[in-house]
């Protein structure tokens, strides 16, 4: 009786798991051909520790589905990857990155912005030639364009992975290893990735003022940073002592709640108005 209870569970599970795929892949392709807009983007500051100034602005995906609900990204962005959506979720953002970018611009805040590109974008060379020319357009310049790429992405497929990271570093972009630490690479694999910057893992900032252990991983990539001349990023900083801490080592910028939350546009110009970072 046990058992065929734990299989009825374990089948309802993989049932139910599977409905919810497709129900997010019917809603999100939706959501992107309709005319109300479910998508949106939110940006979070980044701050240059040495100056306490920010240095520029992650963007994020949010989705409020009329059906779903919200649905995070952690949860559609793989599910748009395997069902071929990627591309036209990507060519979403982009477009509306540039447009922010330049009424940012035009409002006075000149910031440089980190958009989110998974392995099959950063393989698009035709969607990345279309990023481009949006960017000419706009009279906006590549090197104002962090691409963040996923530490675990690279690993899967190194020689492809340097290839492509050349590329948009021919193109102008800045590249950045997203989610550093997590991706169980060799650390030497560093010295020959074409990146310019390194994202600390929030797991490992989350807890920074507490976890003796956290201090030293963080304490550790940052001085193999140095030695490879990379700029570091930290993330998931949520308290003051964190942000001291990466301060003293010589981290040089920080995101997270702490400094403030992702930001829809509106509030994001509010921000700028009273942030003691400028
Ligand atoms: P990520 O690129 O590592 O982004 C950092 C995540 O940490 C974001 O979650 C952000 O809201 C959250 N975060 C920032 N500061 C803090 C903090 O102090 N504490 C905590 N606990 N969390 C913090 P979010 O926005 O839910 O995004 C999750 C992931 O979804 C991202 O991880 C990224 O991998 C992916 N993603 C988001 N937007 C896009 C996008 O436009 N395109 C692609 N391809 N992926 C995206
Ligand atoms: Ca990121
Ligand atoms: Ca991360
Ligand atoms: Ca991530």
């Amino acid at each position: 009786k046990n058992e065929s209870s734990w299989l009825a569970r374990y089948s309802d599970n993989i049932e139910s798991r599977y409905l919810r795929r497709l129900d997010i892949i019917t809603e999100l392709k939706r959501a992107l051909i309709s005319e109300q807009s479910e998508l949106s983007m939110v940006y979070q500051p980044k701050i240059d520790l040495r100056s306490n100034t920010v240095k520029g602005l992650e963007a994020l995906i949010r989705w409020n589905s009329k059906e779903l609900g919200f649905v995070p990204p952690d949860e559609f962005i793989g599910i748009a990857e395997q069902a071929g959506l990627i591309e036209i979720v990507t060519e979403w953002v982009i477009n509306q990155v540039i447009v922010d970018t330049s009424t940012l611009r035009e409002a006075g805040h000149p910031v440089s912005i980190a958009i989110n590109l998974s392995t099959q974008d950063v393989e698009n060379s035709a969607l990345l030639g279309r990023f481009f020319e949006k960017l000419e357009q706009f009279e906006l310049n590549s090197s104002d364009v962090q691409i963040e790429v996923t530490e675990s992405d690279l690993v899967a497929d190194q020689n492809l992975a340097i290839q492509n990271l050349d590329a948009l570093r021919e193109r102008g972009f800045k590249v950045a290893i997203d989610d550093f630490g997590t991706g169980y690479s060799s650390l030497a694999y560093l010295k020959d990735l074409p990146v310019d910057v390194i994202k600390i893992d929030k797991s490992f900032v989350l807890n920074l003022s507490k976890s003796i252990e956290d201090q030293q991983i963080v304490n550790t990539v940052l001085k193999l940073a140095d030695s490879f001349n990379l700029e570091v990023v930290a993330e998931g900083v949520e308290d003051e002592v964190a942000l001291s801490l990466l301060s003293e080592w010589g981290c040089h910028y920080a995101q997270g709640y702490f400094i403030s939350r992702p930001l829809p546009l509106p509030d994001l110009l509010k921000w700028f108005e009273q942030t003691p970072y400028c």
